[in-house]
């Protein structure tokens, strides 16, 4: 049975609203005032929150922020009751990352559907990255990952993370005009840990909201501090999350990084994947284009391992197409994979899109690419990953491709 927890400090409105929801099967929870819900929210986790904005003390906005800030509660649906007057009110709501609203007197109908709404599309996200990282299911190993990742964050521990730097390389000239930003987790208990291990654990419980706020976080400060060291013509890639990307203040937060780091828009470029968009193709291209109307630049990562529907991407507004590794491994060698790769570069072009090269590690590929126009390259070939200081080094003398 799902749980709504209804936050409204009126009673009779709160009462109907508990009375009309128990009649639909629903388990209810409610709050005559903002901490009352605060508290009920981090004990009980519901599935869906209702919360009035207007109430004494801590209001409507006051409870999203303190939710939003805690990973347990911060992916949790979070609809706002507003009156039909307080515009303004409704708008710093959503820019705070409500995911909907309804206007007060609503009806039975429109309350079921703005809550039928948010629950489907939450349980598609859960869906999508849930059924084998459910804590039951998981390896004593991922257990303690799980528990340790939550220590971190929860403790604010971020000193355990790293943002490392993989070089790209503008394949016609052999100089570095931009670095992919991966995150590195040195886990006390645990070591090293690579994000393909923790990441899906940090989407499925909600930490990757902190996390990723994190790295955008770090990546714009140590872009100003490169610029304060003279280097200007570079990019940083951001890798994304599907989550990250759905968050309603998403756009906002980017902005302030931006603006807090004087930064240029067009030196930060997101890296999302084909299964984020077209999970709600919509959605994806309004967030999209508010970031292309920023400056910010978007790639397609992975590309050729998802969907490879080549023709939805003619309607994207993106900058650049990131082939995957797979492709590349032996690309000179294996007929099916040049042929694709050719093509996928071609295509691209056509697009007017810049296509990088993942995963480069033999001279022979590169070869290869040179000769199929491919615009940038990435991969083992020039350099592994590497702390922002080793990268800096390599911005700092130069290194070249070709020597
Ligand atoms: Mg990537």
């Amino acid at each position: 049975m799902r749980k709504i927890l209804i936050i409204e400090d009126e009673e009779s409105v709160r009462e109907n609203i508990l009375d009309l929801l128990e009649a639909e099967d629903f388990e209810t929870l409610g709050a005559a005032n903002g901490k009352i819900g605060v508290h009920l929210a981090i004990s009980e986790v519901p599935d869906l929150i209702l919360c009035d904005m207007m109430m004494p003390e801590l209001d409507g906005c006051g409870v999203l922020t303190v939710l939003r800030q805690d990973p347990m509660t911060a992916t949790i649906p979070f609809i706002f009751l507003t009156a039909k007057s307080a515009k303004s009110d409704f708008r710093r709501g959503m820019d705070l990352g409500a995911d909907d609203y309804i206007t007060k007197p609503f009806t039975r109908a429109e309350l079921l559907s703005a809550i039928m709404n948010r629950l489907e599309k939450h349980a598609t996200l859960k869906r999508y990255f849930s059924p084998q990282t459910a804590i039951h299911n998981l390896s004593p190993k991922m257990q303690l990952l799980q528990i340790s990742l939550h220590r971190a964050i929860k403790q604010q521990k971020f000193q355990e993370f790293e943002i490392y730097y993989q070089p790209i390389v503008d394949i016609a000239s052999g100089k570095i005009v931009a670095a992919e930003s991966l995150l590195r987790w040195q886990s006390p208990e645990l070591g090293i840990i690579y994000p393909t291990e923790f990441i899906p654990l940090a989407e499925s419980t909600g930490l990757i909201i902190p996390i990723g706020k994190w790295v955008l976080k770090r990546v714009c400060e140590q872009l100003k501090s490169w610029r304060n060291l003279g280097i200007f013509s570079l990019n940083i890639a951001v890798n994304l999350s599907v989550i990250e990307f759905n968050q309603q203040d998403f756009i906002q937060e980017i902005i302030n990084f931006i603006e807090t780091n004087e930064l240029q828009a067009e030196c930060l470029e997101l890296e999302i994947t084909e299964s984020m968009i077209l999970q709600d193709v919509n959605s994806a291209v309004v967030t999209m284009n508010k970031l292309r109307t920023l400056g910010v630049k978007i790639a397609i990562d992975d590309f050729g391992t998802g969907y490879s529907s080549l023709i939805y991407l003619k309607s994207l507004p993106i900058n650049t197409l990131k082939i995957d590794r797979y492709f590349i491994h032996n690309v000179a060698t294996d007929p099916q994979k040049s042929a694709i790769t050719k093509a996928l570069i071609q295509m691209a072009h056509n697009l007017n899109l810049n296509v990088v090269a993942e995963g480069v590690e033999t001279e022979a590929e590169l070869a290869f690419l040179h000769q199929h126009n491919c615009n940038f390259m990435q991969g083992f070939l020039f350099s592994r990953p590497l702390p922002a200081v080793e990268f800096e080094n390599l911005l700092l003398t130069n290194k070249c491709l070709y020597v």
